[in-house]
C-alpha cells in the first residue's frame, strides 16, 4: 500500500477508537482532528508514526504530544468559532493548528527558537493563516493581543503564571497539566470572576516542563 494511504487509515482507525470509547465527543474535536494532517508537524524521519498513538521527538529535547492527550484537552477547552486563544507551548505546531480550525485567533508563544521557526514553517504548510506564532517566555503571555477567550498551556507547571490567569476574560476557561513531568493533573479552570477560579480535576498525565 502506498504510504500516505497506510498514514491516512492509521488515522482513521485512532479517529474510530475515540468514537467506539466515546472519548471524544465533541464535534468539532473530532473534526479538526480531520481537517489537520499530523504528518505535516512530525519530524520526517517518525512519518510512519504519525498516528500512532504516542508522542514523538520534534528536536530541541521536545516532543508533540499524544494525539488522544491532544483530543482530552482540545475537548475540555471548548473553542467556540468566534473565540481568541492563547497556546503556551508551540512545539510543533500541531496543536496550534487544531485550535485555528476551531477558534477565530490563535497566538501561541514558544521559548526554542528552532521550534519557533519549524512551528512556522509547519503551520504555513498546512495553509493556516489565523495562527500568531510568538518566539519568547509565554509564562509572560501576550499582552498586546489579550485578553483572550480561552488559555491552554501544553508544557508541565507547578502552578499558573499569573500574567496568563490576568490575560484571560472572565467566563473564560483554561487547560493545564499542573504538577511534576510525570504524574500531572490535568486541570481545567474557569475563571467566575476576577480573582475567582473555580476548578476541577481531569487525570494525570506526562509531559516535558514548562520552564
Ligand atoms: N503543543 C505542542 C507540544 C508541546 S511540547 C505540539 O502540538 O507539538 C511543550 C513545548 O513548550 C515545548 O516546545 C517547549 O519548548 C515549550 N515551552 C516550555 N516552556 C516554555 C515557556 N516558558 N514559554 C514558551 N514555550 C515553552
Amino acid at each position: 500500500m502506498h504510504k500516505k494511504k497506510i498514514i491516512e487509515k492509521d488515522k482513521q482507525i485512532l479517529f474510530r477508537s475515540w468514537q467506539k470509547s466515546q472519548l471524544i465527543k465533541n464535534k468539532a474535536v473530532l473534526q479538526a482532528f480531520q481537517s489537520v494532517n499530523r504528518e505535516l508537524f512530525v519530524d520526517p524521519s517518525y512519518l510512519d508514526l504519525s498516528y500512532s498513538d504516542q508522542p514523538l521527538p520534534i528536536g530541541s529535547g521536545q516532543t508533540i504530544s499524544q494525539p488522544t492527550t491532544v483530543a482530552i484537552m482540545l475537548q475540555l477547552l471548548n473553542v467556540l468559532p468566534e473565540h481568541r486563544i492563547l497556546e503556551v507551548g508551540t512545539g510543533s505546531g500541531y496543536n496550534a493548528a487544531l485550535l485555528a480550525n476551531l477558534g477565530e485567533l490563535v497566538v501561541t508563544v514558544e521559548r526554542h527558537n528552532e521550534l519557533f521557526t519549524l512551528a512556522r514553517k509547519n503551520l504555513l504548510s498546512a495553509g493556516l493563516v489565523n495562527v500568531k506564532v510568538v518566539e519568547g517566555d509565554g509564562k509572560l503571555g501576550y499582552s498586546s493581543l489579550a485578553p483572550f477567550d480561552r488559555i491552554i498551556i501544553t508544557a508541565a507547571t507547578e502552578d499558573v503564571p499569573k500574567n496568563l490567569k490576568d490575560q484571560l476574560t472572565v467566563g473564560g476557561l483554561l487547560v493545564a497539566p499542573i504538577g511534576p513531568t510525570y504524574g500531572c493533573e490535568m486541570q481545567k479552570m474557569v475563571k467566575v470572576s476576577l480573582n475567582d477560579f473555580q476548578v476541577s480535576l481531569h487525570g494525570l498525565f506526562s509531559f516535558v516542563p514548562l520552564i
